[in-house]
């Protein structure tokens, strides 16, 4: 009787797990340039430009892998995970801020005391 092989060619990485990749190793590379444009640094040098479309429309990327499937391609991918650490970076640092300025008030108030 024949043993099943377990050991099967490793899948293809999808375009997210790459997009995910692709912000890791470069995400602080990543730069917004505006209205939820992003460019993203390509693999071979150079980047690419990345529209995030955040009032409504497609999401677009000017890369040769997006042009010819006109799919999601990593670099969308990258620039989505980037936009939204921003925001999660933007909120911390709003919350900081507003702690921030509670506990100076705290000791205004109690250096008024005395
Ligand atoms: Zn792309």
């Amino acid at each position: 009787m024949d043993t099943i092989s377990i050991t099967h060619p490793a899948p293809p990485p999808t375009r997210e797990l790459r997009g995910l990749k692709l912000h890791r190793e470069r995400g602080h590379e990543i730069e917004s340039i505006g209205k939820g444009r992003y460019e993203v640094p390509g693999c071979s040098g150079g980047s690419y430009r990345v529209d995030l479309a955040p009032f409504g429309g497609t999401e677009s990327c000017n890369c040769p892998d997006f042009r010819r499937h006109h799919d999601t391609c990593k670099h969308l991918v990258a620039a989505t995970v980037a936009r939204a650490k921003a925001r999660t970076r933007a909120r911390t640092v709003q919350a900081e801020r507003t702690a921030a300025r509670a506990s100076r008030g705290n000791v205004a108030s109690l250096t008024s005391l005395s």
